[in-house]
């Protein structure tokens, strides 16, 4: 039976209506924060803070991921329910020098293993969900870039891997540069880095599949 309307309002108020929580998801939507950067801002007790981050993390409203013996909150990437837990990703180099490629490459490898976070690379953008753009894009790789954005399916997710595809990194102001990937299409999730570790760019996939 489907929640009636008024119950779905009173969770989220329920769920959002602390300041606390309303602080973190404040920081969180700048940018990635690990709890003891929250903690001034946010200005409760490290234990508190845990208890809210878990209730956010229940939630559905931001995620973890652990580097070392830190762990990170992040916003979910957008259409987390929608994906079902996984995701397809064709992978688009528009210009890239080919280390966010070794490093994607890694993700997916035997150590990061992408796959068992339900995110997948597939050969055509027809059988994709999303995109997973390097480099910052050339004039060479403009329309392909749009044509093959268009050929993914509804939604179409946009994902800029690595500083260049953020806002051309090395290559910024280069003479057969187009403009960064968002100059281009529509970006939903960017990983910062040059190149982004593995890591970095298995806790953006993780976002998305929300595994
Ligand atoms: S972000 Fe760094 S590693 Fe990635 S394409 Fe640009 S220069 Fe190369």
């Amino acid at each position: 039976m489907t929640r009636p309307l008024y119950q779905a309002k009173a969770d989220f108020f329920k769920t959002l209506g602390h300041p606390a929580r309303i602080r973190v998801l404040e920081l969180l939507s700048e940018r990635e924060h690990a709890v003891g950067e929250m903690l001034p801002e946010v200005g409760v007790e490290a234990t508190s803070l845990s208890q809210q981050l878990a209730v956010l993390r229940r939630a559905g409203l931001v995620v973890s991921r652990k580097e070392g013996s830190t762990v990170y909150y992040t916003p979910p990437g957008p259409n987390v329910k929608g994906r079902s837990g996984s995701i397809q990703l064709r992978h688009v180099d528009a210009g890239s020098c080919n280390g966010c490629e070794i490093e994607i490459g890694s993700a997916f490898g035997p150590v990061y293993d992408g796959e068992r976070y339900g995110a997948r690379l597939v050969a055509s953008p027809r059988h994709a969900d999303a995109l997973l753009v390097t480099g910052p894009v050339t004039r060479n790789m403009a329309e392909p870039l749009r044509r093959t954005f268009e050929a993914l399916p509804e939604p179409r997710i946009v994902v800029a891997v690595g500083d260049c595809a953020r806002n051309c990194g090395e290559f910024a102001g280069a003479y057969g540069v187009e403009g960064p990937v968002g100059a281009v299409v529509p970006v939903d999730v960017e990983v910062p880095g040059c190149p982004p570790e593995p890591a970095a760019i298995i806790a953006a996939l993780r976002g998305l599949t929300g595994r």
